[in-house]
């Protein structure tokens, strides 16, 4: 085992690896295996089997600059997702103790104690006064 980490440590030198775009390929392959293969059938398979070659020819390239070009661009569209999805766990988590909403005005996003009923809130980025109501 020691001889084969060894060996294959070796054969990494100068070679790319992992980053980001090599485990958003990841985590996209171990969801869409749970697909049921009935429905979504051939064409997920094709496009599993492209994701997963991608991402052994990314993992096992010598081009450093063009890997991280990708990845870059990567970062830069799913930078936006990850925060909206951050953002909606954020509220799964906190359902007990807050309420959020977001300003009107400049759609920053507010988080709110649980006081039931009609209030009026400040929004703190741009100080637009706003009324919304908090129902449970
Ligand atoms: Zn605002």
């Amino acid at each position: 085992m020691k001889e084969f980490l060894r060996k294959y440590s070796q054969f990494m030198i100068g070679r790319y690896g992992v980053d980001d775009l090599f485990y958003f390929f990841m985590a996209f392959l171990i969801i869409t295996g749970f697909f049921p293969f009935r429905i979504f059938g051939k064409v997920l398979f094709v496009i599993r089997l492209l994701v997963f070659a991608f991402a052994i020819y990314r993992y096992f390239s010598r081009n450093f600059t063009a890997r991280q070009k990708e990845n870059t661009l990567f970062l830069k569209l799913f930078g936006p997702v990850k925060k909206e999805l951050k953002y909606q766990f954020g509220r799964i988590v906190n359902i007990k103790k807050y309420r959020y909403r977001r300003c009107p005005k400049c759609h920053q996003q507010l988080r709110l104690p649980i006081k039931k009923g009609k209030h009026t809130v400040e929004c703190p980025s741009c100080h637009h006064e706003f009324e919304t109501h908090i129902y449970f």
